[in-house]
């Protein structure tokens, strides 16, 4: 039987993994995975998401060898590296997810379909989530959304093929083709030392799941908004989604089994169900993201909406791109979910938003060179949602409501009592809670009590609030009102637009 090779990237599990499970079928399997440095080195990745990477494969390959498979791990450029591979191991066949990924992702993938195709060797793409590829209408979208979660999950046998070549003398399997590269041997300059703050693999990926719909996600609905509890009451299935340990449909399945159970008992559990129901919408939310970018691969780069091309300079203000990503702009709770973002790789969603609309409308800095400095911040950097949401948070869709956050109204909604604050931003501990989200508000009097010297130990603000809000906000409506983003938004909301909504409404 012809070995099968399973080209594996954004999708480092084995259930729910239809490459897997086709590629089963006709003969045995070799796993290869490739550390691509021109992919390590991008400005959008960091090294912890080839940490990440390198545990969930080091368990992937633990579960392959047990089934007779084999993961090879290269590090080179492709497909120069996949040529070597087919023909060291022979393939006939190579399988593997469709990715909707960044330029660099999209640019290497077409390289390796030419390559196969010139060297006539079969290349088959699967889709590995809702994103539908060559999409002709948004219409129906939702609905084949649904049919895709809803299917089987595709699972490979408990045993594949046997690979002869890949026996060792005593006739085991072979553990090691290739060694897990760290940072230094991919030639990342400046390896932050950041721990990674998720374990990876399909097992953690499962217990996180799991936890989630038992435990910590009772409150989910009303606990997501603030940093305060998100951490703990979010999933946080988000890099594993991101890097394929566990599939969107398993996460749908599960909280649909889940919500089966409940509704044994409906009334008791009524915010339970509320949490459900909200949790697999984001999950539909997702892929509606990403089939954004898959639809329109520019968007990492250009605004949905071309009325707004220019509307900020592209060179952005380089004190005040720094400020904002070390978490030093003199308001108080923005640097706290910056300084807790950098901590953890993670942050919730509203806290993103405020971030980015901070950056967008009260520093006026472009999205493309504050989503590509957030980016590598991000453990779950998902480009399909990221450069979409930037685009939403920073008004240049053209289709969705227009919404500048007020940090001061944030924080003192979401981290009343300042303690987020002060964790985060410990030069503040002193200050008063009264004046823990200005302290620039402070009389002088008590300022001198507490010891803190703005300007010293912690910035003024980098903006007056109420100017640059009201300076934003009039530069913004001034194109939105034009005739030519008007024509605009109608063909963006025809290519993008959620049919959930009229266009009135548009949040998505
Ligand atoms: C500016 C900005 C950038 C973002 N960049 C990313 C990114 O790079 N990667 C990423 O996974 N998410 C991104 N998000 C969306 C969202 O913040 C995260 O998905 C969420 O915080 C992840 O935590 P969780 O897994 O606990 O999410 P949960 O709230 O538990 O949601 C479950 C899953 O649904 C999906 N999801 C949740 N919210 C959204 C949303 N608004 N849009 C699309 N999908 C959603 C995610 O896959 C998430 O894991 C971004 C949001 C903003 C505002």
């Amino acid at each position: 039987m012809a070995v099968q090779l399973v080209w594996l990237k954004r999708d480092l599990r084995l259930h729910d993994h239809a490459p897997f499970a086709a590629a089963a079928r006709q003969g045995p399997v070799v796993a290869l995975y490739v550390f691509e440095p021109s992919m390590v080195r991008a400005p959008d990745h960091d090294v912890q998401h080839f940490r990440f990477i390198s545990d969930a494969l080091t368990e992937l390959r633990q579960r392959l060898v047990k089934r007779g498979g084999a993961l090879l791990i290269r590090t080179g450029e492709l497909p120069a590296v996949m040529e070597q591979v087919v023909q060291e191991v022979g393939a006939e066949c190579v399988w593997a997810h469709e990715e909707t990924g960044n330029a660099l992702s999209y640019a290497r993938d077409r390289r390796v379909r030419a390559w196969a195709r010139a060297r006539g060797l079969p290349f088959r793409e699967l889709p590995g989530s809702g994103v539908i590829r060559r999409l002709d209408s948004r219409d129906g979208w939702a609905e084949r959304w649904e049919a895709f979660v809803r299917a089987p999950v595709a699972n490979p046998p408990q045993q594949f093929a046997a690979l002869p070549w890949f026996q060792a003398p005593d006739g085991k399997a072979a553990p090691e083709a290739g060694v897990v590269p760290t940072p230094a041997s991919l030639g990342v300059q400046n390896a932050s030392t950041r721990p990674v703050q998720s374990a990876a693999g399909e097992r953690a990926a499962r217990e996180t799941l799991h936890s989630f719909l038992t435990a910590r996600g009772e409150d989910y609905r009303r606990a997501m908004s603030s940093p305060v509890s998100a951490f703990s009451a979010c999933s946080r299935v988000s890099a594993h989604l991101a890097f394929g340990t566990m599939s969107g449909r398993q996460a749908w399945q599960a909280a649909q089994r889940r919500r089966a159970e409940l509704l044994d008992d409906r009334p008791g559990h009524a915010a339970w169900l509320a949490s459900l129901q909200s949790f697999t919408a984001r999950l539909a939310w997702r892929d509606h993201f990403m089939q954004k970018l898959e639809d329109e691969p520019r968007i990492e780069y250009e605004e949905f909406s071309r009325a707004y091309q220019g509307l900020r300079s592209e060179e952005p203000d380089g004190a005040r791109l720094d400020a904002w990503i070390e978490g030093r702009t003199g308001y108080p709770f923005v640097d706290a979910c910056m300084r807790a973002l950098r901590a953890h790789g993670w942050i919730n969603f509203r806290m993103r938003a405020m971030l980015v609309s901070f950056a967008s409308y009260h520093l006026w800095l472009p999205w493309q060179a504050t989503s590509k400095a957030l980016a590598p911040h991000f453990l779950d950097y998902e480009p399909g949602i990221h450069y979409s949401q930037f685009q939403m948070q920073s008004g240049t869709t053209g289709i969705n409501t227009v919404r500048i956050y007020n940090p001061y109204k944030q924080g003192l909604e979401h981290d009343p009592d300042g303690a987020f604050i002060r964790h985060w931003v410990p030069e503040l501990e002193s200050v008063p809670v009264d004046f823990v989200h200005a302290p620039h508000e402070m009389p002088a009097l008590m300022a001198g009590m507490t010891g803190l010297r703005l300007g010293l130990d912690y910035p003024w603000p980098i903006v007056d609030h109420a100017s640059a809000y009201r300076e934003a906000r009039d530069r913004v409506h001034a194109v939105r009102r034009s005739l030519a983003a008007r024509a605009e938004a109608a063909s963006v909301y025809a290519m993008h637009g959620s049919r959930k909504e009229p266009l009135h409404k548009r949040t998505r």
